[in-house]
């Protein structure tokens, strides 16, 4: 499929404007690895708001460290996390299994655990309940562990539309794509990926949908090879 002729927008450019246009971001939730694994069960279905939610919720009730976990009945912890979502219930089970693991398995610090090559630190992070690559590759970047090309999970599709045109149906190559601009382009320093990261995915939130993306007032509409195809009646 071929788009209007646009020249590809480098993806600083895109950053510049997308940062003009929402301001600086920052990350609201915990930079450490074990915390975030423990945030990112706090709300269901996962986001932002219900994360930080479910997880005030269980700071105030429980405490969030392992042996405050282990030591909460499971009902007193899904009580905690209602307020975060659905299935309480799962959730209030997948933090048991994470705060042992880090307990039993890791010595009780999951960040000491994270050294050595990449693919080991992987596999360690992708042995806990609903943790792949995205997920992997977030830990690693706003932990301060390797400053990895890490895209946001919900919206790999931001970075692709505009550079490339319409994303493909294929989550994992849309994935791979975005990565790929962004190791390309964005320097590999902790603070300029997670300056992408967020500002991808405040974009992806706001205006550049998954579907009905609101392209009228979008600040990169001028640059966006969908834009350009979708004016051209190919959208
Ligand atoms: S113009 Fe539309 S498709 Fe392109 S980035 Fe903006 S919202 Fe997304």
């Amino acid at each position: 499929m071929t788009y209007a002729m646009i020249t590809r927008m480098e993806t600083e450019v895109v950053l510049q404007k997308l940062e003009a246009f929402y301001g600086v971001q920052e990350a609201c939730w915990p930079a450490d690895p074990y915390l975030f694994l423990v945030w990112w069960h706090c709300g269901y279905p996962a986001s932002d708001a219900t994360c930080t939610k479910g997880w005030e919720s269980l700071n105030g009730e429980t405490g969030v460290e392992p042996r405050q976990l282990l030591a909460t009945p499971p009902q007193k912890l899904a009580s905690a996390l209602k307020s975060g979502g659905m299935v309480p219930e799962l959730r209030a089970m997948r933090l048991k299994e994470i705060a042992a693991r880090v307990q039993d398995e890791l010595g009780g610090d999951l960040r000491a655990a994270l050294v050595g090559p990449l693919t080991k630190v992987r596999k360690i992070l992708k042995k806990f309940p609903n943790i792949a690559d995205p997920g992997a590759d977030r830990i690693l970047l706003f932990g301060g562990i390797v400053p990895v090309a890490a895209v946001p999970s919900n919206c790999p599709h931001v970075l692709v539309r505009i550079q490339r045109g319409r994303e493909r149906e294929n989550y994992g190559v849309n994935y791979r794509e975005a990565e790929q601009a962004i190791e390309a382009e964005v320097p590999e320093k902790f603070d300029a990926r997670t300056r992408a990261y967020l500002l991808l995915k405040r974009h992806g939130q706001e205006l550049c949908k998954r579907s009905n993306p609101k392209c009228d007032r979008c600040p990169v509409s001028g640059g966006c090879a969908y834009f350009a195809g979708k004016s051209r009646g190919r959208g």
